[in-house]
């Protein structure tokens, strides 16, 4: 059964002065979570240091981003192996603020992918999703098929293993509109559906997919109740550590055995 993860995207938000105050109060009130998967994903500069206050905890540290270039002339950028030398386990790719402000295509994505995939323990978190305009337009099925199939375009299976999917219409990040439990369903079981073509049922009912797009502590229980939701990647309620705490929590009751 796929275990349910509660992933927090900063996004750009804290100090590392503020980044080490939160990973410090997450560390002394996740004690007794056994069975949910956490990860938090601050800044590049502040990986390191919550990493090293996280590394005794069950919770995993994540960027949200990288560069498909190990190293090199490329003034800015962050490699995967970087990444993964400041202890971190998880990398987000493609997320839709990537898409619109800095130019990150399909192409990119896939490119950035299988260079994480070259690390040891680096789990790509992808996120696919689409525009209001899309939606409205009813070609929100044909956008998240494009997406996934140039996104994971010449994975193996054993890659695909390693990945997470992140659900994320565009319309409900950040806008306190949340995709309702029907919704976000809806989508989440055809993109299981299209795995399955592309790979294997072993890999699509293996393969996490998280919903994200204003989450938060009053609608998290009713999306994870949906049999194809498999965790939140969360925006503003991860900011603060008690809603991202009632999160996890709400998320380690609803356990699948
Ligand atoms: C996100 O940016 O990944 C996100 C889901 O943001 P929010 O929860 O704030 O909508």
């Amino acid at each position: 059964m796929r275990k349910i993860i509660i992933a927090g995207n900063w996004k750009m938000n804290k100090t590392n002065a503020e980044a080490v105050a939160f990973a410090k109060e997450l560390r002394d009130k996740i004690g007794k979570i056994e069975k949910t998967g956490i990860v938090v994903c601050p800044n590049y500069i502040a990986l390191a240091p919550v990493n090293s206050i996280l590394k005794e905890t069950c919770a995993g540290v994540g960027a949200q981003d990288l560069y498909w270039e190990s190293s090199g002339a490329f003034t800015g950028q962050v490699s995967a192996e970087m990444i993964e030398s400041s202890g971190s386990e998880y990398v987000i790719i493609g997320h839709s603020e990537r898409r619109q402000y800095f130019g990150e295509t399909d192409e990119t994505v896939n490119k950035k992918i299988k260079r994480t995939l070259t690390t040891c323990c680096l789990t790509p978190i992808v996120c696919v999703g689409e525009t209001l305009e899309q939606r409205e337009q009813g070609e929100m099925k044909e956008v998240i098929k494009t997406q996934i199939t140039e996104g994971l375009l010449g994975l193996s299976s054993t890659q695909m293993e390693r990945i997470v999917i992140a659900y994320e219409p565009v319309w409900a990040i950040g806008t306190g509109v949340t995709a309702s439990k029907e919704q976000a369903e809806e989508v989440h079981l055809y993109i299981r559906e299209l795995l399955k073509e592309k790979f294997d049922e072993q890999i699509a009912e293996a393969t996490p997919i998280l919903y994200g797009g204003s989450a938060k502590p009053t609608n998290i229980k009713e999306l994870l109740e949906q049999p194809n939701i498999d965790g939140g990647l969360i925006g503003g309620a991860s900011l603060k550590v008690d809603s991202f705490v009632e999160m996890i929590e709400i998320a380690e009751q609803m356990f699948r055995g």
